[in-house]
């Protein structure tokens, strides 16, 4: 078999975690299978990397800061290389631009469009490990980019599909994906089997188990991908297309986001057009909006109510008040950040009724006020006040009988 395999930053979170790692990668090539490494650099690097950066600005070149982000994945993939050799395996580290990881120019946040395998079979032919660098490409002009927070689980998915990989193994801190992220919940329990549609809405919706586009490129592409531990070989868990058996299991997960905000202009008039000529500006400034709502209020007024990112906060309000004055009064455009949204996933919800009732009864029960409500077929999302993010999260965990196998 072709195995990628994918290690997050504390599987090689130290000499003696990277030692491990190689242990484990050699012995997946003794067994016969050909074997590609994806790491992420040391746990705390990158944030380490992006702190210098803000030493010297506020709002660094983007271009740049992705040649200093990209540099943790280098020394893990060196470091990684050097202990598979000591080892006494064979291994070649590359680094995104060897590979040829072609991203369009979106620094930071840059999407893989083609990945040139050549140089990963070549290593392999010669019978080695080859350990190639996460969260790095490179665009067509040769600019170095990177993928976002998380990304390395992007380019693991990406390069075992680019070369028809029979599995991608995500090597992180947990056995697997759980019912709630372990960490907040001690009742959470590990899933065996997830469909790509839930593990797609729980990623996006604050799961960091797995950053949301190595789920779309696992459905995409179909690769099967397996989260498990790298500190120990317990089956983990299987990202798979939707079978029959998961429709009977009403809520699979429960999640929750950090850092919402929301800006509601309120008393605007309620005109065809309003919607388009407030979003307009912030969506050319890149801001990207989620939850919308548009309540009647009286006498042709509406309120109009949107959540964001509480980083963009500042950026959109100043723009909605230079640029929809003829809509809003400054004072009338409210904005507010410390918000959470937590949501309940399972593909069951598309036959069964009553579960949006039963996620505010249970919110009720806790006194968490919601302030606003987003529903998919297999998800409800409630936007809360940031403070009780994780005792909702709990709540709803135990409320939908989550803890109970
Ligand atoms: P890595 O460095 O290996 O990429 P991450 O920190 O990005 O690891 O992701 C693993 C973490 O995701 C876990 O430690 C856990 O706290 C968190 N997490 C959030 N939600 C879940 C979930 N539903 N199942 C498992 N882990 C989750
Ligand atoms: N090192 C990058 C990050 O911390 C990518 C990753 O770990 O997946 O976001
Ligand atoms: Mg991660």
């Amino acid at each position: 078999m072709l195995i990628v395999q994918k290690y997050g930053g504390t599987s090689v979170g130290n000499i003696e975690r990277i030692r491990n790692v190689a242990r484990r990668c050699l012995a997946t090539q003794r067994q016969g299978h050909d074997v590609v490494v994806i790491v992420s650099a040391m746990s705390g690097e990158t944030n380490r990397l992006l702190g210098l950066a803000k030493q010297l600005s506020d709002i660094p070149d983007e271009r740049e800061l992705d040649v200093i982000a990209s540099t943790g994945e280098q020394v893990s993939v060196g470091l990684l290389a050097l202990a598979i050799h000591a080892e006494g395996g064979k291994a070649l580290s590359l680094l995104g631009h060897q590979v040829r990881v072609i991203t369009d120019s979106a620094f930071a946040r840059a999407r893989i469009q083609e990945i040139d395998a050549r140089a990963i079979t070549e290593a392999l032919k010669e019978g080695k490990i080859a350990v190639v660098a996460g969260f790095q490409g490179v665009d067509r002009e040769g600019n170095i980019t990177t993928l976002g927070r998380g990304g390395s689980d992007t380019s693991g998915v990406a390069v075992a599909a680019a070369l028809k990989a029979d599995v991608c193994e995500i090597y992180t801190d947990v056995d697997g994906v759980y019912t709630a992220d372990p960490n907040v919940v001690p009742t959470a329990r590990k899933v065996g089997r997830i469909s790509y549609e839930e593990m797609l809405e729980l990623a996006s919706l604050g799961a960091k188990v797995l950053q949301i586009r190595s789920v779309e490129f696992g459905m995409k592409f179909g690769v099967p991908i397996h989260v498990r531990s790298s500190f120990n070989d317990n089956e983990g868990t299987w990202v798979v297309p939707e079978e029959k058996t998961m429709e009977s299991v009403v809520v699979s997960g429960v999640t929750a986001t950090k850092d919402e905000a929301k800006i509601t202009m309120h008393g605007i008039s309620d005109q065809a057009g309003i919607q388009a000529q407030v979003l307009r500006p912030l969506a050319a400034a890149g801001i990207v909006v989620d939850v919308i709502v548009q309540a009647y209020v009286e006498d042709g007024r509406t309120n109009f109510t949107f959540t964001l990112p509480a980083v963009d906060l500042a950026r959109a309000k100043d723009l909605l008040v230079k640029q929809c004055s003829n809509l809003c009064a400054a004072d009338q455009i409210k904005a507010e950040s410390g918000l959470s949204k937590v949501s309940v996933v399972g593909v069951g919800m598309r036959s069964h009724a009553g579960v949006a009732l039963k996620m505010f009864d249970i919110l009720a029960k806790e006194n968490i006020a919601v302030q606003l409500i987003a529903t998919s077929e297999i998800k409800i999302s409630c936007v809360i006040d940031a403070k009780y993010a994780e005792l909702a999260v709990r709540a709803l965990h135990d409320g939908f009988g989550l803890d109970k196998a």
